[in-house]
């Protein structure tokens, strides 16, 4: 069995960025370097926020009890920055493991990424940081209304980073690298029908 489109196009992705580019220089030559950083602040605040409140509900419901619709195959969709930034957070060991699971065909019904340990990724893609199942959020909301209070606002500072009704960060790499010459499958913010769409209505160039 080969691999399939999937694989192949996160397979380019990761070796534009990887392989092929200084992602720091692009990062830096279009001045996105404080974004990242504020991103980052961003990702570790989600990361405090999951551990601190849905770690025993996830765990319990999901990983003793077998119930887990998270992470399954080629269920997500990871944008170009999320690669970019996952890349330039890693050590090339990880993103070697990334790079051998993308390069075995996925026989099973979880995502390629999903490893004995979790997740292959250090900075999980976007789209999975920052789902939480309709149960998980019963469970937690129901009995703690200062948890659904910081939860909408991490929502609200996801927005900032990615949704293209103004200049995101998810937007410029992709247009840092563009500029530089690449291009992938994985260039939403530039070939998503939706995406371009909504970047248009508010007056961006695409
Ligand atoms: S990329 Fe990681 S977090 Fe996202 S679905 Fe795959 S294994 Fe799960």
């Amino acid at each position: 069995m080969e691999i399939n489109e999937y694989h192949i196009e996160h397979m380019e992705a990761f070796r534009i960025i990887g392989e092929l580019s200084d992602v720091s220089g692009i990062i830096s030559s279009e001045s996105l370097d404080g974004l990242v950083d504020g991103y980052i602040d961003f990702r570790n605040a989600v990361d405090r926020f999951l551990a601190g409140y849905f770690g025993d509900v996830c765990t319990e419901r999901c990983f003793r009890n077998n119930l887990s619709a998270c992470c399954s195959r080629e269920g997500i969709i990871a944008f170009f920055a999320d690669v970019a930034i996952n890349v330039m957070q890693s050590p090339q060991s990880e993103i070697d493991a990334v790079m051998a699971a993308l390069a075995r065909p996925n026989h099973g019904s979880k995502c390629v990424y999903l490893g004995e340990n979790g997740c292959l990724w250090r900075v999980q893609p976007i789209v999975c940081r920052m789902f939480l199942c309709d149960s998980a959020k019963d469970a937690v909301f129901s009995k703690d209304k200062t948890a659904e209070k910081i939860w909408s606002e991490l929502k609200i500072r996801e927005r900032f980073y990615k949704w293209p009704d103004h200049p995101t960060l998810f937007d410029a790499v992709e247009s840092a690298y563009i500029k530089n010459g690449f291009d992938s499958s994985l260039m939403y913010f530039h070939k998503s029908p939706g995406l371009v769409m909504v970047k248009r209505r508010a007056g961006l160039e695409s």
